[in-house]
């Protein structure tokens, strides 16, 4: 689960670490209000799901209340790749002497939690690591004693700061550490860390993600959930326990169990064609789910035909097709459908499917490229 920048940072500052505190607006009036508060030169900034604001023309520096109005003005209702911005956050504008990249990470490879720094902050982080990855420094937490202060002192020279900011860089690289664990984070950034005027390291841009699996046991983070930032057919799909991700592609699929389904996307793919989402409808095929699945996958104008792959340990051949075909009378489906059903009855559930003019096979191979194929013809 992501949340805004004001949300990060408050959760952030829980912590200790210091922010650029502000408020956050819904209309210009409400923008003009605070800026007249904080009584000096403001940032008014877009909070959506995404990054890159600056660049987008999401961030504004306003001189005056007024000013201040106007940009919210501008921002507000802009789309930011493909985020309407809702909110703007009003902070107090800084004076930047330095940017840096900060940021705590899972590292999947590694299987560690892993502290990546550079001193390019400011910039996509995404284009450092491709461009000049040597200008990205990474120290690995030890999985018991967890992130030491020498090794956050250690980076903090290694960007260049002196000895009074690498005492505060080291101390907000361990709150961002102890906040990362404390709240089951898959990420915590902060880009950029910035050294300003005084010489005071703080954090003017932050980022949080949180693994929705350790949700229940964060009641406060879940609160922080903005369900107008997420794809509706995925918060739809998450309520009827499918596990749903929609993706850019024209074939659909429909699929039991997760690993079932990541093998069938790159089935699709090795035929040449892409998939268009990622889909497990869970233990059991019900008339219910399919159904289901099948409105999450048509909602897709981009779906050009769809893939059954349904392999039967537990769950029967033969229950699964009754469920396609009841479910296909409830749910109107114009594209071509191609099944694979193999496993426990799966014979019976051929029959079944066949007797309702829907053609299965035993293959996902066969099925992947006989899916591919019924786009080509069509197209
Ligand atoms: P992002 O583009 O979505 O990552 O948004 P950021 O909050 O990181 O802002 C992008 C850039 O805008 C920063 O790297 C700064 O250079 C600039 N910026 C943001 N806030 C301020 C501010 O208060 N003062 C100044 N001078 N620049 C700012
Ligand atoms: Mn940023």
């Amino acid at each position: 689960m992501n949340v805004h920048e004001y949300q990060a940072a408050n959760v952030l500052a829980s912590y200790g670490i210091p922010v650029n505190a502000g408020a956050v607006a819904e209309n210009p009036a409400e923008a003009r209000a605070i800026a007249e508060k904080l009584g000096t030169t403001v940032a008014v900034k877009a909070q959506v799901h995404t990054g890159g604001r600056g660049k987008a023309g999401g961030i504004k520096l306003a001189k005056s209340p007024a000013e201040a109005e106007a940009a919210a003005e501008k921002i507000l209702g802009m789309s930011i790749n493909g985020h309407v911005v809702r909110k703007v956050l009003i902070v107090p504008a800084v004076d930047i002497q330095r940017e840096i990249y900060l940021g705590i990470i899972l590292d999947r490879a590694r299987r560690q939690v892993s502290l990546m720094a550079s001193g390019e902050g400011g910039v996509d982080i995404e284009t450092v690591a491709r461009e000049t990855p040597e200008k990205i420094v990474r120290v690995l937490a030890d999985p018991y004693l967890g992130l030491q202060a020498w090794q956050a002192r250690e980076v903090g020279f290694s960007l260049g700061l002196d000895a009074k900011q690498t005492g505060q860089f080291a101390d907000i690289a361990i709150k961002l550490f102890d906040a990362f664990m404390k709240t089951d984070a898959t990420l915590a950034e902060i880009n950029p860390l910035i050294v300003n005027g005084e010489g005071k390291v703080m954090a003017l841009d932050s980022k949080m993600s949180f693994d929705d699996n350790a949700l229940f046991r964060h009641p406060d983070i879940l609160e922080l959930r903005d369900l107008a930032e997420e794809e509706p057919t995925e918060i739809d799909a998450k309520s009827s326990g499918i596990s749903f991700v929609k993706l850019n592609g024209n074939i659909g699929c429909i699929v039991n169990g997760a690993g079932l389904a990541m093998a069938t996307m790159d089935a699709v793919k090795l035929s040449g064609g892409e998939p268009a989402n990622f889909l497990d409808v869970g233990g059991g095929a019900s008339a219910d789910q399919v159904a289901k699945a099948f409105t999450l996958v048509t909602a897709d104008p981009a779906v050009e035909a769809i893939l059954i792959n349904i392999f039967g340990g537990i769950t029967r051949g033969d229950v699964v097709a009754h469920g396609i075909r009841e479910a296909l009378d409830r749910v109107t489906v114009e594209v071509p459908i191609v099944v694979r059903l193999s496993g426990t009855n799966a014979t019976e559930g051929q029959q079944i499917l066949a007797a309702a003019g829907i053609a299965a096979v035993d293959s996902m191979d066969e099925a992947a490229r006989k899916v591919v194929d019924s786009v080509g013809q069509a197209a």
